[in-house]
């Protein structure tokens, strides 16, 4: 299977680019963050929880987010693999998914970590919070406490898949399509890399 990790800071453009690339590579697209946006929109107790803590920039709590996915996998689907987005955000979400991919004889093949400029962030987000009506994009304050909360509990990631050989950087810069194309061509070099076979 493709296992894609789609990392990056708010605002990275993760979002934009997943959706991209699971169109090119046949994935499906799992986003913590739309499932959470629907669980609110559906006006549920685990929306309600996970609302309060979206606006204030906070992260929701491992195991919403951990079960949220490990339902998504259980899913009877034939797809070729799937494409992380938002998710891991903590370590402890990241030996999660390990262990979910685990049970269904799999594993994350690659984290692409988009990387951009805090200024850059900062401008995309309060831009889209003109149109997207996302509460936690609308503030300068909460874009900065998200941005903060990335790099104390998420980017801390980085190292877990850089020590097992997965963590990819890619240039988060540039328009959508040179960004899509730069992280095309990395899934693909990583997907024709030969598998050690071995001959008794
Ligand atoms: P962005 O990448 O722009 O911050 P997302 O849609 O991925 O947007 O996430 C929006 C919010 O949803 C996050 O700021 C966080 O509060 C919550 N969230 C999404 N995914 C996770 C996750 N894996 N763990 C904890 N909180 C999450």
């Amino acid at each position: 299977m493709l296992n894609l990790v789609l990392f990056g800071p708010p605002g990275a453009g993760k979002g934009t680019q997943a959706i991209l690339l699971a169109k090119t590579f046949n994935l499906v697209h799992l986003s913590t963050g739309d499932l959470l946006r629907h669980e609110i929109a559906a006006k549920t107790e685990l929306g309600r929880i996970a609302g309060e803590l979206i606006d204030k920039g906070e992260l929701v709590p491992d195991e919403i987010v951990i079960s949220m996915i490990e339902s998504r996998l259980k899913k009877p689907r034939c797809t070729i693999g799937f494409i992380f987005d938002g998710f891991p955000r903590t370590v402890a979400q990241a030996k999660a998914l390990d262990k979910l991919l685990t049970k269904h004889h799999s594993k994350v093949s690659v984290m692409l970590c988009l990387s951009v400029e805090k200024a850059e962030l900062v401008d995309r987000l309060l831009k889209r919070g003109l149109t997207s009506g996302r509460c936690d994009d609308l503030e300068a304050a909460t874009i900065e406490h998200r941005i903060d909360i990335y790099n104390e509990k998420t980017a801390p990631i980085i190292n877990y898949y850089e020590s097992q050989g997965k963590y990819f950087p890619i240039h988060g810069m540039g328009t959508i399509e040179e960004i899509a194309e730069n992280l095309s061509q990395t899934i693909k070099k990583i997907s024709a890399k030969p598998t050690t076979v071995i001959h008794k």
